[in-house]
This record gives C-alpha cells, sequence and structure tokens, in this order.
C-alpha cells in the first residue's frame, strides 16, 4: 500500500503543531483523551436520537496501557470509532475536526461537552512518538481499519482485524536524548498525574493498570507485585466538590479546560447555594479582556446544567450585562426543563438564581477590592469600563450595586481610588466630592480650575475616560455627598479674599474690552477667585462640562 503523501498546508502545520503549539508535550495525553471523550459523547447522543442504539454508561471508558519493553503506550475508546473515510478525512487533513463537524451537523446547543474544535490536538501525539497507529472499528462498521504514519512524510491506512467497536490509539515513544527525557510517557505513574492534572473531570471512567505490591504469602519481608485496574481522574465536576478540597491550580486547570480564556482569572467564586433555590456554581473574573469582548460576536453567558446533564451552552440570563465578562458554569436541580431538555418552562428559577450570582460577584470583587488591591486594579484595568457604563445604563438602577466598585484617578493619592476612601478621607468642612475632566491624568492635572481646590487641600477625582462623567452624573452623588466638577460655578469653598463681584467691578473696563474682541467665542469674561498660578481658563455654567458638551456634539443624533 503506497503511503500517501499529507497536504502541503498539512506538512507545514504539522511542523507547527509538533514544535510549537504547545509548551508542554505532556499535554498529548490530554488531546488524546479529549478525543476519546468526544468519541464516547457521539455514541451518547446516538443513543438519543436512535432507539437502536443503547447507551449504558458502564460499556463506556477509555483506557491507557504502557508496554514498556517495546516503547508503546496505548489510548482505547469504546467510543464511535472511524471509518477509512473518516481517518483519511479527519486525522489524515490536519486543522479538519470532525468534532466540529458533529456539532454542527447535529445542530448541538450544548456542543460545550465536545470538547474538539480545532483539528489539530491529535498531532500533539508526534511530540512524544515517532511513530503512530491507529487501529479504528466505526459504529455500524463490520470493517475496522490502520492507519499508521511516521509523521511529516505521511501515512497509510490498511484494512486489519479489531473486535469491537471504538478506537486503539497506539504511540511509539521517542528514545530519551540528552535533552530530552521521554521515558516518563512510559512510567504508569507519571502517566496517573498527568490524567489527574488535565483529565480529571472527563465524565468517562479513564482507566489505567497500576502496578502495586503486596507481602508475599505471610512473609512480611517479600514482596511481590500485581496490577490492578483502576478509574483514575474522579470525574465529579468541580462544582460538585467540596471546596475545602480544591486547590487554586484545580481551578486554573478547570478555567483552561473549558477554554474561558488564555488568561489566568483573577478570582474564582464557588458557590454552593441552597434556599428558595438550590444550585451550585464555579465562576472566574477574568484578568484579560478578550480578544472580541467589545464585538457584537461577544455572547455573554454561563453554561447552565440541570443535575450535571448540560442543558444550555450560554444562559445569557443569568448575567447582568455590567458583569458581562464572568465565566463559569451553573447547576441547579431545581430547573423546570421542557422534554427536549434544551429549554426552561419558566424563567422564574433563572431569575432567582441570577439574583444571587450578581449578589454574590458584587460582594466577591468587593473583597477583593479590599483584601487584594493589585488583582482588583488588574481586572478594574480591564473591565472597568464595563461597570461605569452599568451605572450609566438602566438609569441609575445600577448605582447600588456599583458604586462600591468603582476607581478614579486621585489628585491626593496619585493612584486609583475607591468612593469609600474619599469620602472617608473628606475633611469636615469639605462639602463636595470634587472631580475633573479630560483627556489623560497629565492633563487634568494641569488644568487651571484644578488649582482651587487642590490649594484648599481637597482631593480630585480625575475623570479620564468618556464614560466617567456620564456615570458620575447618573450617580448624581455617593453618600449623600454631591459630585461637583471644579470647573461649576459654585464649588462650596469660602475664600478669604476679596469677593469676586469686587475684582469685577475693578476691572470692568478690562473684561468689556476682553468679551469685544472674544466676541461670541465666548459668553463672557468675568473675574474668579480659583486661579492661582494660571492668568485665564476656560469655565462654563451649564450643567454639563466643556469635555462632556465636546462628547454630546459629536454624537450622531
Ligand atoms: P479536534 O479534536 O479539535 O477535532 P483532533 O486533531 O484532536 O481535532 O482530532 C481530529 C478529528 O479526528 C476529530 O475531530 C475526530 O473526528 C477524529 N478523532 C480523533 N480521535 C478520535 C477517536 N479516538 N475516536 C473517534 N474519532 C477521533
Ligand atoms: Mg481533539
Amino acid at each position: 500500500m503506497a503511503t500517501k503523501q499529507f497536504q502541503a498546508e498539512t506538512k507545514r502545520l504539522l511542523d507547527i503543531v509538533i514544535n510549537s503549539i504547545y509548551s508542554n508535550k505532556e499535554i498529548f495525553l490530554r488531546e488524546l483523551i479529549s478525543n476519546s471523550s468526544d468519541a464516547i459523547d457521539k455514541l451518547y447522543y446516538k443513543s438519543l436520537s436512535d432507539d437502536s442504539v443503547t447507551f449504558n454508561q458502564e460499556d463506556y471508558y477509555i483506557k491507557i496501557s504502557v508496554d514498556k519493553e517495546n516503547r508503546r503506550l496505548k489510548i482505547s475508546d469504546t467510543g464511535i470509532g472511524m471509518t477509512e473515510e473518516e481517518l483519511e478525512n479527519n486525522i489524515g487533513v490536519i486543522a479538519k475536526s470532525g468534532s466540529l463537524d458533529f456539532k454542527k451537523l447535529n445542530n448541538l446547543k450544548d456542543g460545550r461537552d465536545i470538547i474538539g474544535q480545532f483539528g489539530v490536538g491529535f498531532y500533539s501525539a508526534f511530540m512524544v512518538a515517532d511513530e503512530v497507529t491507529i487501529v479504528s472499528k466505526a459504529f455500524g462498521s463490520d470493517k475496522a481499519y490502520k492507519w499508521e504514519s511516521e509523521g511529516i512524510e505521511g501515512y497509510t491506512i490498511t484494512p486489519c482485524e479489531k473486535e469491537s467497536v471504538g478506537t486503539d490509539i497506539i504511540l511509539k515513544i521517542k528514545e530519551s536524548t540528552e535533552d530530552e527525557d521521554y521515558e516518563k510517557y512510559l512510567d504508569e505513574h507519571n502517566l496517573k498525574s498527568i490524567v489527574k492534572k488535565y483529565s480529571d473531570f472527563i465524565r468517562y471512567p479513564i482507566k489505567m493498570d497500576i502496578t502495586k505490591s503486596k507481602p508475599k504469602d505471610d512473609n512480611e519481608e517479600e514482596y511481590e507485585e500485581y496490577t490492578e485496574e483502576e478509574t483514575v481522574n474522579s470525574r465529579v465536576p468541580i462544582w460538585e466538590r467540596n471546596k475545602n478540597e480544591l486547590t487554586e491550580e484545580d481551578y486554573k486547570n478547570f478555567y483552561r479546560e473549558r477554554q474561558y480564556g488564555f488568561d489566568e482569572p483573577v478570582k474564582h467564586i464557588h458557590i454552593n447555594a441552597e434556599g428558595t433555590i438550590s444550585f451550585k456554581a464555579v465562576l472566574f473574573i477574568p484578568e484579560r479582556v478578550p480578544f472580541d469582548f467589545y464585538t457584537k460576536e461577544y455572547e455573554k453567558g454561563l453554561e447552565l446544567y440541570s443535575n450535571g446533564v448540560l442543558i444550555m451552552d450560554k444562559c445569557p440570563e443569568l448575567l447582568p450585562d455590567y458583569f458581562s465578562f464572568v465565566k463559569g458554569v451553573v447547576d441547579s436541580e431545581d430547573l423546570s426543563l421542557n422534554i427536549s431538555r434544551e429549554m426552561l418552562q419558566q424563567d422564574r428559577q433563572v431569575k432567582l438564581i441570577a439574583k444571587n450570582i450578581k449578589n454574590k460577584i458584587k460582594k466577591e470583587l468587593k473583597s477583593l477590592l479590599n483584601n487584594d488591591r493589585e488583582n482588583y486594579e488588574k481586572f478594574f484595568n480591564s473591565f472597568g469600563t464595563q461597570l461605569k457604563y452599568g451605572v450609566y445604563s438602566d438609569f441609575g438602577q445600577n448605582k447600588e450595586v456599583l458604586q462600591d466598585l468603582l476607581l478614579f484617578y486621585s489628585s491626593k493619592e496619585s493612584k486609583l481610588v475607591s468612593l469609600e476612601e474619599y469620602v472617608s478621607r473628606m475633611p469636615e468642612d469639605q462639602k463636595y466630592i470634587y472631580y475633573a475632566t479630560g483627556e489623560s491624568v497629565d492633563k487634568v492635572d494641569k488644568l487651571p480650575q484644578t488649582e482651587f481646590v487642590k490649594e484648599k487641600g481637597y482631593e480630585i477625582l480625575y475623570l479620564t475616560e468618556e464614560v466617567d462623567e456620564f456615570a458620575i452624573k447618573m450617580m448624581g452623588s455617593y453618600e449623600e455627598k454631591e459630585f461637583k466638577s471644579v470647573s461649576s460655578k459654585d464649588l462650596g469653598i469660602e475664600s478669604g479674599e476679596d469677593s469676586e463681584e469686587q475684582k469685577e467691578s475693578e476691572h470692568k473696563e478690562m473684561f468689556g474690552k476682553m468679551k469685544e474682541i472674544l466676541s461670541d467665542k465666548v459668553k463672557t469674561v468675568r473675574a474668579s477667585e480659583r486661579l492661582k498660578n494660571h492668568p485665564v481658563c476656560l469655565a462654563n455654567d451649564g450643567e454639563i462640562s466643556i469635555e462632556m458638551e465636546k462628547i454630546l456634539s459629536s454624537m450622531p443624533n
């Protein structure tokens, strides 16, 4: 049988996968196990729509076996298998995902279950193996096929014998070199720990024969070895597990496994709620803005499970818009589902859960702000704008939820501060929370209007984002302290010096002349007691600042 050449693109991609995509070789096992799990899932989905397929949980598993002498590592599954054609198309063509096609073809809303989508994972096997063999028998077929490849050069497909439906992936593990140890991929204990690390929540049992030893007969001195088949993954979804048994690393792995983001979350929230409605949830606050966050394509939502069965991939009703960056899963046994189990009969339960979740996220963000400022600021730099838009929308209804989570740059502290911090520092005679707007901290800092307030010793919040002033206006006040622009007419600060009126009349002639020259560029020219080092500044009398006016007039109406 002639060796089939990989397509040219395949060769190039293959090279990239083997040498550059993964920083850690051990993930090949995660990829192969994910494929096996997908293959079993596919049979499971078939059983939902096809009465001739019965799905007995215990018949479905993944088995990992090692033959040290011959340097072989085998990953077997009792999944759906592959036909000759599928071996050709899904394995022979890199970047083609049979699993993605399957999801599309079956219109799976809960496609999340099926992990594969990029069509490159399989090739990661070549990071540790110099020869890969697939023996597969597809469901519904009586023929089995063998796919063999030594990597970049190509592959062969030949008919072969295989008793049961499913797939065996057999890797011939590379010889160790001075720089790279490959023996560890033949070491069952190491393999077991790789499985635990990456694939612990795979729903099907991952079995391994683990070598153990026990005293020989009654002789306590001599030991004999024996093997015992073990299921090495814990299978229980993370949200079902006890918080106290989980490490930070477990949560991070879950975040990665679910492909919530390429960053590391700044915080996880594990909820186990009981009461009017009981549910469990594991939520994450990401660190960085997803690349599509500000596009129409971005969909907010949480995965929604009922009793461990996925109902909705992204349930948007569970999150308010201003928390749309939150990722995670919710599982509740109290949901009433319709027959197809794709939809909820009533949204009362969802509303209850959503309310609970919203309060919890708020509480956790607040505690992050108070106890881990560095991480909070990372978060705020990514999603602060979203929170401010949240305050602005809904006619200020969200004020209560969000006002304590906002940070603004402070003239006094030269860093971001919360409103709570600002107010707690206010001298007794200070009536207002002062703010100044401008393009950047630097520019605002130089505004003549800020001088007077600063000299008085009061703190000023610098609003440098377009949405800032809108949010502040929507809030109106914080803890009964009104917000006040440093450019507004009445600053509520008494000055001991000559009144403005007095100066006004002293220099009446000059002001008149200035107004004449500037004509309709300004409304009026008058004396101000606020200026210290600057001779002049622009101000406006109205409700909104010059900056806000600029934004408003640039908006399409
Ligand atoms: P992905 O999983 O992202 O689709 P892979 O490169 O990991 O990409 O796998 C490519 C395709 O090969 C899968 O989509 C699937 O159709 C098929 N495949 C891989 N492993 C198996 C397996 N164990 N059983 C059945 N089909 C498999
Ligand atoms: Mg895959």
